[in-house]
Parts: C-alpha cells; structure tokens; sequence
C-alpha cells in the first residue's frame, strides 16, 4: 500500500509540506505583499492558501472578497512559483475556482460536517483530478470525517490530504477547537496511505499556542501544516488573533525540532517502554478508584432516596471542586483540565446516584 509520503511524492511535494497564506484575501495588494513575504521568509512554503468565500460563524461579518480574488491567486502563481489553494464551499465555488486554474481545493469544517454539501462538491469534481483537502468537521465524529472522504474519493478524486483543525466542544479550553489527537490518530491509522495535516491556526485560534501544536503535529508524524500568514495580522479582516507575519512563521519554524527515528536509539526505546507501562498501570489505578468512587456515589444516592433529599446539592458541587483545584494547582495542573474532568466525574456520579435514587427498598 502506498504511504502518505508516496502520495505526497506523486504530487510533487516533500515531507513535511507547507501550506500558508492569510486566513481570508482581503485586497490584491495584501494578497500579493504576503505571497511575496513567504517566498522571502519561508521559502519551502509550497502552496499558497487563501480564502474567498469565507464561512463566517454569525452573518455580518468580512464574508470574503469572492470571485474577484482570483485574478490575484493567479497573479501569486506566476510571480511566486506557488501552487493555490481555495476553499470552496457548492459547485459554483468549485467550478470558478477551477476554471481561475486553482490548484488545490479545501473543504473548510463546516462543510465537511454537511453530507449535502460535500456531495455538491463532490459531484462538482467528478471527472477532474483536482487535488482535495479535507478538514475535520466542525464536531468530534470520526464518522463524519470518513464519509466526507468517501463521498470525494467515490466521485473518483484520488489526490486527498485530510486536514485536522481541531474539533467544536462546548467545554471551553485554552484551545479555540480542541485537538483531540485521538480523533486524528484513529483517522492515521485507518488510512495511513492519506497524508495529514495539522491547522494549528484554527485549533489555536491564537499565535501564542501556534509553535507547541506543531511541535506535537511534528512528534506525532503529521505529513505536514496549514499555517494562516498576514502581512499586518493585528489588521486582519479575520481571524487576526491567530495569525503570524510571514517573518514570524519563519522563525516558528526554524524552532521546531524534527525527531530522529526511533529505531536508531535503543536505550531510549527501553526507557520509552518502561515509562509507558508507569503510564498504563497509573491509568488503570485511576479507572479502578472511579469505580470506587461510584460505589459510594450510589450509597449517598440510597441514603439520600431514603431521606427524601434531592440528588442534586449546588453548594456542595461548588465548594468539592474548589477544594479540588486546590489540590490540582499543587500537582502543577491546570484549572481548565480540572474542571472538565470533575465536570465529567461529577456527572457519571449522578447517573450512578440516580440508580438508587430511583429503586425502591423492598
Ligand atoms: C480557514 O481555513 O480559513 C477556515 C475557515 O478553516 P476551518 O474550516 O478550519 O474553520
Ligand atoms: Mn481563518
């Protein structure tokens, strides 16, 4: 079977790639200013990525300049050697963007999550061999993913790289969508033949945490990023909180360190395996003191049934995760991991209260 590199390869890119350009095309100059920036700085930048037709979350805000931004993606083609990329989001977008001779096309998370309107694209690309990126959807299901993929790969497209920008959760992070590697590392191996990116720009959604996300993308093998550049990002007509100046990509870049192969180090596999079985045995230590816990969480649940006590008690919720964050922040955890994972105990907490709540005595 092919390998993600092999794919790559056949298109004529090296591992890792890199995609960048500014979120959204804001005018010819600031296209073309940017384009040329990159050159300068990041030279092994190889795809130029720019948004025209730009799925704003909440209407009223820069919906992108459209079609008439594609004379300039042109222009960046011949004067930068860059190949481009759009997002297209119906067939009007995906034949416009064809006929402008665009050479890559993404499909942003909140369309992947649609089935109608990857098939639209789909059924716009039958018969080209237009290369298609990707992204996750906007929710955390692997499934909706999956089917995009195939929706692209049944209308015949075989040049696909998938896109992880990272997934929506309605607990808030420090992230503005949250990685959940596992997503993507389940996706990797399901189809290693299909190269991955890592968006660390829309996951992030700040340049703070930019350089630690691909880091990560790097250690976990990622073929390559999709990284938002702007020549004045603080002015940016999107996304401005995310995005670096093609300088600042450039030095990002030169930090981030490419690890060697394993294979080559043996002591370091020893103490990687020994490390990772402290790991599996602490893991199994916290599941077996959940389930402890649970048990008397169904106790209180039939003392509270027998004291007609409701289940829910606020007062104490509020002051047990106060006490717990105390106790995290000396373990050097932040408050943001604590909270969401007392928020998931508390509530498996409940459903095991309730079950005893609710049955009766005789
Ligand atoms: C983008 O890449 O500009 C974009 C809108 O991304 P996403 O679909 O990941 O939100
Ligand atoms: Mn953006």
């Amino acid at each position: 079977m092919k390998t993600s590199e092999d794919r790559l390869a056949a298109l004529g890119f090296s591992t890792p790639l890199l995609i960048s350009g500014p979120c959204s095309a804001e005018t010819e100059e600031q296209v073309l200013e940017t384009a040329h920036q990159l050159i300068a700085h990041v030279p092994q930048t190889r795809v130029f990525r720019a948004g025209l037709w730009k799925p704003r979350t909440r209407p009223g805000s820069f919906e992108g300049i459209g079609e008439q931004g594609l004379p300039w993606l042109q222009r960046v083609k011949e004067e930068t050697g860059m190949l481009t990329a759009v997002e297209v989001a119906n067939q009007k977008h995906v034949e416009l963007s064809l006929q402008a001779g665009i050479d890559i096309l993404w499909i942003g998370a909140r369309s992947t999550v649609s089935p109608f309107i990857v098939q639209e694209i789909a059924d716009a690309l039958q018969g080209t061999d237009t290369t298609v990126l990707i992204k996750n959807p906007v929710s955390p299901d692997l499934s909706l993913w999956l089917g995009a993929l195939e929706r692209i790969e049944n209308a015949g497209i075989r040049n696909i790289i998938m896109v992880h920008r990272g997934f929506s959760s309605y607990i808030k992070t420090k992230y503005r969508n949250n990685p959940e590697w596992q997503i993507a590392l389940d996706l990797q191996q399901l189809r290693p033949d299909l190269p991955l990116l890592l968006d660390p720009s829309h996951m992030g959604g700040k340049r703070a945490l930019l350089f630690d996300l691909c880091q990560t993308a790097y250690d976990l093998k990622y073929d390559g990023l999709m990284v938002e550049s702007h020549i004045t990002p603080q002015a940016a007509w999107s996304d401005a909180e995310q995005q670096l100046t093609p300088q600042a990509l450039g030095e990002m870049l030169q930090r981030l360190q490419q690890k060697k192969p394993i294979v080559d180090r043996p002591e370091f596999q020893t103490t990687l395996t020994a490390l990772r079985t402290q790991i599996d045995e602490i893991d199994a230590q916290l599941f077996i003191s959940l389930g402890n816990r649970m048990k008397i969480a169904e106790k209180i649940g039939r003392l509270k049934q027998q004291n007609q006590v409701s289940i829910i008690q606020t007062e104490r919720w509020k002051e047990v995760l106060l006490q717990m964050k105390q106790v995290a922040q000396e373990q050097g955890l932040t408050e943001s991991f604590v909270e969401e994972i007392f928020k998931a105990i508390h509530q498996e907490s409940i459903e095991h209260q309730a079950k005893f709540y609710n049955k009766s005595d005789d």
